[in-house]
């Protein structure tokens, strides 16, 4: 296969999957009942006993990582490969899985079905380059995470939030000045990496969750291809993979966040607020050509060259299936459901 001038995509741009943890075990301990229930095509999920949902994708708990992988993010790295852009989202409230999903924190201790989104991003990709023999690879990376409007750089921690900026270049491209991109050769020290800015990360403590991160977590990964077959149309084609932990979605009030975790709830709530827009603006035909809001918010200023035009998006949507969390489950699946843009199938006999 040779590089040539990239086609225009013309699936859809963005894909929304719900997935569904299991309860846990202090859960199960309190007696919570599941609140949450899904057809058998994988395609509706229920909330109570009225509120129905239709996606790409519904995960129940049972679900292993693996299938959501193969299911949501294996077309991604494909289309990566091919020189689009894309983005997975993982969206929902603290503990609703959102970091077990997307394998953003350090897998070292994990086993091999236990691996996230990013760990298999990572080995798809290196496999991938391995097997491809018309085209030289140069793959970068970064981890950067956003709090309170701030960006810090994962993998450089001493480098000052104030001296880095999102620029736009002159080819559209969005540029992240003052964030130092990694070369990385093998998928071990990728690996290394994504340790490193995981345990870098800045976590906060609410009621809701010791650990609960504030913050969003972006690992990009840049795939520039140089084809080494004469007489290509192209010389080279770079994409970008962003692989973004969302902020915890749940309302400051129910965290009983007072004073600076106060202030940060409401902060990250406008962040999701913005992307909630732009994926919105994105998905709905009739505002084709229209100006998306990807100014309202760092997160989708950073991310504005890999949602929408010709880039392909996944949002996973994590629930909880205890009853205790019916009101933020709720919420999530607005939230996907005005990214999805379906219409719900009326409920008949309930
Ligand atoms: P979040 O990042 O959204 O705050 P976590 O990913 O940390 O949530 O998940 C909260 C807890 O639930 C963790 O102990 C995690 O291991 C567990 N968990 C989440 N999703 C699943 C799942 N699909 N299967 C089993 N355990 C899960
Ligand atoms: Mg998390």
């Amino acid at each position: 296969m040779t590089i040539s001038p990239i086609p225009v995509l013309d699936d859809a741009a963005v894909r929304v999957a719900v997935r569904a943890r299991p309860l846990l075990e202090k859960e199960i301990q309190e007696n919570c009942q599941e609140c949450v229930t899904y057809s058998s095509d994988r395609s509706e999920v229920t909330v109570g006993k009225e509120r129905r949902f239709t996606f790409d994708h519904v995960f129940g708990p049972h679900v292993g990582q693996e299938e959501v992988y193969m299911a949501c993010v294996k077309p991604l790295v494909e289309s990566c490969i091919a020189g689009y852009n894309a983005t997975v989202l993982a969206y929902g409230q603290t503990g609703s899985g959102k970091t077990h999903t997307m394998g953003s924190a350090n897998s070292n201790l994990l086993q091999e079905h236990e691996l996230g989104i990013l760990p298999r991003v990572i080995h798809h990709l290196y496999k991938s380059i391995e097997e491809h023999k018309k085209a030289e690879f140069l793959v970068k990376c970064s981890f950067v995470e956003i709090h309170n409007e701030e960006i810090k750089d994962l993998l450089h921690p001493e480098t000052p939030s104030k001296s880095i900026f999102i620029r736009e270049d002159a080819n559209g491209d969005i540029v992240l000045a003052g964030v130092r991109e990694e070369v990385v050769t093998s998928f071990e020290d990728m690996m290394k990496l994504l340790e490193l800015g995981s345990t870098n990360r800045t976590t906060g403590s609410t009621l809701m969750n010791q650990h609960s991160s504030r913050s969003h977590a972006i690992f990009t990964i840049i795939v520039e291809q140089r084809s080494i077959e004469e007489n290509t149309d192209i010389d080279v084609i770079t994409a970008k993979f962003h692989l973004v932990d969302l902020a915890g979605s749940e309302r400051a009030k129910r965290t009983g966040a007072v004073g600076l975790r106060f202030k940060e709830s409401i902060t990250i709530n406008s962040g999701l607020l913005a992307l909630g827009n732009v994926i919105s603006a994105l998905g709905d035909e009739r505002k084709r050509g229209q100006h998306v809001p990807y100014r309202q918010s760092k997160l989708t200023r950073l991310l504005q060259d890999s949602l929408g035009g010709n880039s392909r998006t996944c949002m996973i949507a994590c629930i909880s299936l205890a009853d205790i969390n019916q009101e933020e489950t709720l919420n999530t699946l607005k939230y996907a459901n005005r990214a999805r843009n379906i219409h719900n199938k009326p409920i008949i006999n309930r």
